[in-house]
């Protein structure tokens, strides 16, 4: 056991493709430590959201920035232990789930000034430490000193199935395949950007979540949390 990690908390990193089932994870992992889970899409899209509230286009980039260096975002925990996603404090939780935002979140996290900005944000959240933080960039470039770094990773079949049932759940007219192409150009484009792209950090441990239950994850990697002398 580490004091010092018991008492303050340890930073942890969970980075991976849409659909890996990171935020389940992270959110069962946050809850098992008593730690602050942070879910940095929810930021990119909170941003897309708002910028297409004002119509702001693609082209108009600096649009986008200062839109991002002036948002209010804030997760304020719900009754049922989940998480609300507020922005300028408007409960925007189901809005940025919608098709449109997932679509137009990805083009508007590649903007260089917009990652800074949120990036920025996400620093300050998790400055001191205790924090489960979920996306594609938090070991390599948010907290490239997090204590412990997770990569969680499923076939491209897998995510989009899993996507797709839960766009069935919210009760959306949508099929596997049109889930499937949108998931195929979010990865590309995470992927190969040039700024902050979707990639392991070279010591994150990698976990395949295909065959691999929801549970033993968060087993797995809890009890690498142990090993950090955070349990
Ligand atoms: O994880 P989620 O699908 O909600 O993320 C929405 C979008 O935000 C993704 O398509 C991805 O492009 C972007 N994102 C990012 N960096 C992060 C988290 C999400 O670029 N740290």
């Amino acid at each position: 056991m580490n004091i010092q990690n018991v008492l303050k908390g340890i930073t942890i990193a969970i980075d991976g493709p849409s659909g890996a089932g990171k935020s389940t994870v992270a959110k069962l992992v946050a809850r098992r430590l008593g730690y602050t889970y942070i879910d940095t899409g929810a930021m990119y899209r909170a941003t897309a959201w708002k910028g297409n509230v004002f119509g702001l286009t693609l082209d108009n980039e600096q649009a986008w920035v200062d839109l991002a260096k002036t948002i209010r975002i804030a997760f304020p925990p719900d009754k049922d232990g989940g998480q609300r996603v507020l922005v300028d404090g408007m409960d925007i939780t189901t809005q940025i789930r919608t098709p449109l935002i997932t679509q137009l979140s990805s083009p508007v996290s590649a903007i260089p000034g917009v990652r800074r900005a949120l990036v920025s944000l996400q620093q300050a959240m998790g400055r001191n430490g205790g924090v489960v933080m979920e996306g594609r960039d938090i070991g390599t470039v948010v907290f490239p000193n997090a204590e412990l770094k997770i990569f969680i990773y499923a076939s491209e079949s897998t995510r989009a199935e899993r996507r797709w049932k839960e766009c069935q759940a919210r009760g959306e007219d949508i099929t596997l395949e049109q889930v499937l192409d949108s998931q195929r150009e979010r990865d590309k484009r995470d992927s190969e950007r040039a700024d902050s792209p979707l990639k392991p950090a070279p010591e994150s441990i990698m976990i395949d979540s295909d065959r691999l239950s929801i549970q033993v994850v968060v087993d797995k990697i809890l009890a690498l949390c142990k090993d950090k002398g955070a349990l």
